[in-house]
């Protein structure tokens, strides 16, 4: 079959870009291995957080920071609240930003699907990829339902995590096929698991959230934290395994409350440093934590330097996690084709002229919140016009 745009994904950035790039006029063929759209679905709990009001190329993690802002800058969030408005699509702004649909995430998908048809985009579902070739600068991919011929293909194949949800690596395969990088990948917004002295301490703690700071090297968050029966989770948390690369993360307990000067305040009275701690925090955290570390007695019997390390170990822990949850728990892959690579504005590929990466594949990626999504909208519009 020959068509002027392939498209290899119908996920967000293949579907948004096949969109645009019909809309130009082009003939457009998506091919895909599953079912379109998967993550899409599971995205935002089934409510799709599908952009932030907020977004900015701050928002991203790359070897390259400058690179998201051409494509940011050619789809606003506007972009997508547009769409979904002018068909009707409700959603609300949660906090920091966050858009949500007031539905469910398939109202979205089921959008994308019908631009696609209506402007005559064709999607093949449940096809393999067997191999990729160029000839006579067309694009040749060969599957196990036929022969594709293509001016231009656009990789939008996604990143590795939630394999169940239909992630493989072909994208990187085809990058490195046409002697592109791919910078090191490893999983992000992840949960982070407990070594086995800190599993002793904390699984008793399971299902138990707090309000805390997170610092990761010079990015901080705020947000709950949520300990699970094998190590910490929480927005928070997953924030923070974006910049994760191993060493240790200062948690702060109680980020709105000065607890040294309160100590210092209150350190005549009689209350158990548990009872005293359970005015700020979960009383089930704090007998916890006075267990471990404080051995609780009245705050009158602490000497002053006990009181400082108490404050101190409260609001600057210094947890090291053992490992993440890997990429079945991940939400998304961090790293990716390499974007010195591309072009910003179009990205097609330097070396490989009609090769377009967009969304997840490519080594931008986003904090929590809107943000994921929001990139491969951008990525796949910038690919479109182009392609
Ligand atoms: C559970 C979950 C919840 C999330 N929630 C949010 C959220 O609320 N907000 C947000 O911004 N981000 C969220 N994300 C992240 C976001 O979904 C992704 O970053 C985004 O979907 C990436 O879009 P993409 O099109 O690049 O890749 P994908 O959406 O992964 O699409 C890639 C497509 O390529 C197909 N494919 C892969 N390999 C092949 C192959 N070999 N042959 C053919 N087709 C192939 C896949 O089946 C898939 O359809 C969430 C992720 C997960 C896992």
């Amino acid at each position: 079959m020959k068509c002027d745009v392939l498209v290899i994904g119908a996920g967000a950035a293949g579907l948004m870009c096949s969109i645009v790039a019909a809309r130009r006029g082009r003939s457009v063929i998506v091919l895909e291995h599953g079912k379109p759209g998967r993550k899409v679905l599971a995205s935002g709990g089934g409510r799709s957080n599908f952009t932030n009001l907020n977004v900015s190329a701050d928002n991203y993690l790359s070897e390259n920071p400058d690179f998201p802002k051409s494509a940011l800058a050619g789809f606003t969030p506007a972009g997508i609240v547009q769409f979904l408005e002018s068909r009707g699509v409700l959603f609300d702004e949660k906090e920091d930003g966050q858009l949500f649909l007031k539905g469910r995430s398939r109202e979205l998908l089921d959008l994308l699907l019908g631009e696609c048809k209506d402007n005559g985009a064709g999607i093949i579902t449940g096809m393999e990829v067997k191999g990729i070739r160029k000839k006579a600068g067309r694009f040749i991919v060969d599957t196990d339902k036929g022969q594709f011929d293509a001016e231009s293909l656009v990789v939008a194949t996604g990143g590795l995590s939630c394999p169940e949800l239909g992630a493989t690596n072909l994208g990187y395969r085809i990058a490195s096929q046409f002697g592109l990088r791919v910078t090191p990948l490893r999983p992000a917004l992840v949960p982070f698991t407990f070594g086995p002295e800190e599993l002793k301490r904390f699984s008793g703690l399971s299902g138990l959230s707090l309000k805390a700071g997170i610092s990761c090297g010079k990015k901080s968050f705020r947000g709950d934290i949520l300990f699970t029966h094998r190590g910490l989770s929480g927005p928070a948390v997953l924030q923070a395994s974006l910049y994760w690369t191993g060493g240790g993360l200062a948690i702060d307990l109680l980020p709105d409350v000065d607890i040294k000067g309160m100590f210092i305040n209150d350190s005549a009275r009689s209350t158990m440093m548990h009872n005293y701690l359970s005015g700020y925090m979960p009383r089930r955290f704090a007998l916890r934590w006075c267990e471990l570390f404080l051995c609780s007695k009245p705050l009158r019997l602490y000497p002053a330097r006990e009181l400082e390390r108490a404050a101190e170990s409260l609001h600057n822990w210094i947890f090291r996690p053992s490992a993440t949850e890997g990429y079945k728990a991940a939400e998304v892959t961090a790293g990716g084709v390499d974007t010195r690579e591309l072009s910003s504005r179009t990205m097609e590929c330097r070396k490989a002229p009609g090769l377009f990466f967009a969304g997840e594949v490519v080594d931008v990626t986003g904090q929590l919140g809107g943000y994921n999504l929001h990139w491969a909208w951008a990525s796949g519009s910038a690919a479109g016009k182009y392609a």
